[in-house]
């Protein structure tokens, strides 16, 4: 894969989590300060409300997480060291890296964490 290709797919990804982390912030009642000034009021909401809060912030992590992955692979783009294997060293599959433009492992030593 050539890094213009590398670095479109690693943007279109990194915009994604970005879409993602966004809209599960303005989903969470804890981090959308309009919904909580909404829901506060009724009884019973607070359980509810760290319930959807724990599960947003799980969320959350996980995609900055990738996010920093993907930081991580573009400057690997940069200094043309993208699509090896950290592990083994050898070139990742074009469709691994299609269908996941961070990985920075091969699938067999993806496996064998
Ligand atoms: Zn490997």
């Amino acid at each position: 894969m050539n890094s213009d290709k590398a670095r479109q797919l690693l943007l279109a990804k990194q915009q994604q989590v970005k879409e993602q982390l966004k809209s599960i912030e303005s989903n969470d009642p804890v981090l959308s300060f309009a919904d909580l000034a909404n829901e506060a009021q009724e009884s019973g909401t607070e359980v509810w409300q760290s319930d959807v809060h724990f599960k947003s912030l799980v969320l959350i992590d996980s995609l900055n997480d990738l996010s920093s992955q993907i930081d991580k692979a573009l400057l690997n783009v940069k200094d043309g060291s993208y699509g090896k294997c950290e592990k083994c060293h050898v070139s990742i599959p074009k469709e691994r890296l299609v269908a996941l433009p961070s990985a920075s492992f091969c699938a067999k030593c993806a496996q064998d964490f």
